[in-house]
């Protein structure tokens, strides 16, 4: 089928978690769909992906190969890997750019499209991302459970992820790279019922093997080993296309939906990790099936005139 001469009921773009998983709802609801992916998931760099059941441990590359080859057993779902650059008009008449010159038109809209975590210019950092620097203890938190770890943040967001942390090690250490600005009462509270050491000494670099942590390296020469450390790297959307085309964000930076997936442009939806911070495949999976179905409905209202 040529993509250009086609208005598709839904284009998604981004192909992931979120997209495929709406991808198969509207296939099976025999809905002409065509997934536009850039192949750049946030977590590309994790060896293992966990906490998703049927799918624990598994290489996320496979978790999202089984979701395409799955769908793409529906004969009305197309895939393209391409990016998308740009959208054009309103609900039930979109044209949908991208980066290899297509002109796609679809009626409706589902941005699956992830968001990119920004990499702290510290070195080594980076290069651990995913695999020893983590972001989530129930993503991999069990791995590095009773083992040297430490917290990368200043403020009482430390002591906060200090607490959440602490059940799963108590070698604790929160490394405010400059002066700590952690409240004393957030602090002594914490030290009455745990233990952890605040270090505020500049970071000059992770030193690792592949990835794996070994120890921080301070300004001062010194340094202190470590197996793992929790961070929350700024983020920015992975695509700006909904906010050139007006879509309303939450100050933190998510898209703002409703809880049928609707972004405030009518005919657009949103689902995966660029609407919340509660990042996880299952979520992902499930804001994705679940937008795939509440658009079918809308294609049905639209056609009978219930809206
Ligand atoms: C380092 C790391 C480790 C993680 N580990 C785990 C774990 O162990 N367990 C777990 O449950 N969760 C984990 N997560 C969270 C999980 O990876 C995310 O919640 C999940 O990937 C979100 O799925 P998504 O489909 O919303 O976005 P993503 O998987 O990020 O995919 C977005 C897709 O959209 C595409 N895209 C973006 N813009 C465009 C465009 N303009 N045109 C075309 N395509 C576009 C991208 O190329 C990408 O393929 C981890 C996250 C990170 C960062």
């Amino acid at each position: 089928m040529n993509k250009e001469n086609t208005t598709f009921d839904v284009v998604i773009i981004g192909g992931s978690y979120a997209g495929l998983s709406a991808a198969m709802a509207l296939g099976r609801a025999l809905r002409n769909v065509l997934v536009i992916d850039s192949g750049k998931p946030c977590n590309a760099q994790t060896p293992h992906s966990h906490n998703f059941i049927t799918q624990d441990g598994e290489a996320p590359a496979a978790i999202a190969a089984k979701a395409k080859e799955q769908v793409m057993q529906y004969p009305t779902v197309q895939f393209l890997n391409d990016t998308a650059v740009a959208v054009t008009g309103e609900n039930s008449n979109f044209s949908v750019s991208t980066s290899a010159g297509l002109t796609i038109h679809a009626k409706k809209l589902l941005f699956a499209t992830g968001v990119k975590d920004i990499m702290p210019a510290i070195e080594g950092f980076a290069a651990c991302w995913g695999i020893s620097v983590i972001h989530c203890p129930y993503c991999h938190g069990y791995e590095y459970k009773s083992q040297p770890t430490g917290i990368l943040m200043n403020g009482d967001m430390a002591i906060d992820m200090a607490e959440l942390i602490e059940n799963w090690t108590s070698q604790l250490t929160i490394f405010t790279n400059g002066k700590s600005i952690i409240s004393n009462s957030r602090l002594e509270q914490f030290l009455t019922l745990s233990q952890v050491q605040v270090v505020e000494k500049e970071i000059r670099s992770f030193q690792h093997i592949g990835g794996q942590l070994q120890y921080i390296e301070f300004t001062d020469g010194s340094i202190q080993t470590l197996d793992a450390l929790y961070a929350r790297p700024a983020f920015i959307q992975q695509s700006n296309i909904p906010e050139l085309l007006g879509c309303r964000f939450t100050e933190a930076g998510y898209l703002v939906v409703n809880d049928m997936q609707q972004t405030n442009i009518p005919g657009v939806y949103a689902a995966g990790d660029n609407i919340t911070m509660r990042r996880a495949v299952s979520g992902a999976v499930a804001t994705g099936g679940f937008a795939g179905a509440i658009i079918n409905h809308e294609l049905i209202a639209d056609k009978f005139g219930r809206h």
